[in-house]
């Protein structure tokens, strides 16, 4: 587990990343921290900030963003979207997929990490969508879960970015890192931290929320050592690890 999200789950003052950076002052959570004034801005300077941030997993329908989805898994986007295109030249149905020989699977997706599993993964979740929901993706989160390799995280990304359904909001890495960053949430099980968000954030920012946490998490609100000083949301940022603060 990164460090930072260990210490910002329990809420308490974390340590500096490295010896350059300084922790804000006044780190502690503020009792005004989930107001509707507060989100509000949050909301409206990430709007600003990434006005066009969609999902990065290349794909041209449901099932190319349901298979992609349970490929990233442990590894980056880009890291599978370097193997998808090859894997939907093969196989672009999921009967095709489900159909597929398991070794040359493994084989297209190998660089993605632990392949043999989201090989089977893959080829259980076509089974399953040709078998019970007539080759298509279904629309509720009960229903995505049932495919093997599909969690809440992956189900809502169907759901948001391929359906527009606000069935509820995409939780992973950056996002929990940010929502506790933010001092939205003190939460480090992804779905309490999703039920947390989902108490402060209007329905309506659902999905595009994770689409831009996401993009921040990636460019400037990184792990190890945030780009505070670049950061439209730092007069806002009270995260006990900011590398800089200007109040
Ligand atoms: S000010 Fe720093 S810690 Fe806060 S959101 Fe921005 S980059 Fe992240």
């Amino acid at each position: 587990m990164p460090r930072e999200s260990k210490a910002a789950g329990a809420n308490r003052p974390l340590k500096p990343s490295n010896k350059a950076a300084r922790p804000a002052k006044g780190a502690r959570t503020r009792p005004d921290s989930r107001s509707s004034e507060r989100v509000t801005s949050i909301l409206e300077t990430l709007a600003k900030t990434y006005p066009n941030a969609v999902c990065a997993l290349r794909h041209r329908n449901a099932f190319e963003l349901t298979i992609a989805t349970i490929l990233s898994a442990q590894t980056t986007d880009v890291g599978v979207n370097k193997v998808t295109p090859e894997l939907f030249r093969m196989y672009s149905t999921p009967r095709k997929l489900a159909e597929a020989p398991l070794p040359e699977l493994e084989r297209i997706i190998r660089t993605t990490g632990f392949y043999r599993a989201k090989a089977k993964n893959i080829q259980g979740a076509a089974r399953v969508l040709q078998e019970s929901f007539g080759g298509k993706v279904p629309q509720t989160i009960e229903e995505l879960m049932k495919l093997p390799g599909v969690a809440r995280k992956t189900a809502n990304v169907v759901l948001g970015s391929w359906y527009g359904i606000a069935a509820g909001i995409v939780v992973d890495t950056h996002v929990g890192r940010l929502s506790r960053r933010l001092d939205l949430t003190r939460e480090s099980d992804p779905v309490k931290v999703e039920r947390d968000l989902e108490k402060v954030i209007p329905m309506d920012h659902w999905i595009q929320l994770s689409h831009e946490l996401i993009h921040h998490g990636r460019q400037i609100c990184i792990a190890r050592k945030p780009r505070c000083a670049e950061c439209p949301l730092e007069p806002l940022c009270n995260a006990a690890d900011k590398t800089w603060s200007s109040h």
